[in-house]
C-alpha cells in the first residue's frame, strides 16, 4: 500500500507527520528516505512531538550523537548518516530500539545487511523550493 502527500511548506509536512502517527502500528520500525535537507528530522520532529502531546518538545537532530531517545526510551530516533560501518549501530542500543514502539530511521541505507525485515518506508522527495512529496509505503 502506498500513500502520498504534497507538502508546500514544512507546516504541511509536520501535518502529514501527523496523520501517519495515527497511521502507524506498534511496534513500528520506520525508514526516513531522502536527500540531505529534504526534511527528514522535521517530519521526525513533528511525528515525535505528536505521539508525545507535546507539540513544544524539543526534537534536536541526531547529527552528531547518531540517536536520540524519547518517553522512557520507547521511541529511538537515528540518524545514521555519519555511521562508518553497519556494525556500529550495536554501540548504539540497536538491539534494545528493535524492540521498542518506535524505531524511527534517517538514512537506513547505512545498515547494509543489518537492515530489519519488516519495516514502514518513507521517502522525502524535494520537488521545488519548499515543495515536499512525502510516500508511504508499508
Ligand atoms: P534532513 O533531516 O532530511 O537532512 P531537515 O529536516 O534537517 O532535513 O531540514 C529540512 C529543511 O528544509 C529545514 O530547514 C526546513 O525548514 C526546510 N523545509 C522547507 N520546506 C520544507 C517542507 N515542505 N518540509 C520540510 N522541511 C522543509
Ligand atoms: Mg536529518
Amino acid at each position: 500500500m502506498t500513500q502520498e502527500w504534497i507538502c508546500t511548506n514544512e507546516e504541511e509536512t509536520a501535518k502529514a507527520a501527523h496523520e501517519i502517527a495515527s497511521l502507524l502500528t506498534f511496534p513500528s520500525i520506520v525508514f526516513l528516505n531522502g536527500d540531505l535537507g529534504a526534511g527528514k528530522t522535521a517530519f521526525s520532529r513533528a511525528l515525535i512531538q505528536r505521539l508525545m502531546n507535546d507539540p513544544d518538545l524539543i526534537v534536536p537532530s541526531p547529527t552528531y550523537t547518531l540517536v536520540q531517545m524519547y518517553d522512557d526510551e520507547t521511541i529511538w530516533h537515528f540518524d545514521l548518516y555519519r555511521m562508518n560501518a553497519p556494525e556500529d549501530i550495536y554501540d548504539l542500543g540497536w538491539e534494545e530500539a528493535l524492540h521498542a514502539k518506535l524505531c524511527l530511521i534517517e538514512w537506513p541505507c547505512r545498515l547494509g545487511s543489518l537492515k530489519p525485515k519488516k519495516y514502514t518506508d518513507i521517502t522525502i522527495d524535494v520537488l521545488q523550493d519548499d515543495v515536499r512529496r512525502i510516500t508511504l509505503s508499508s
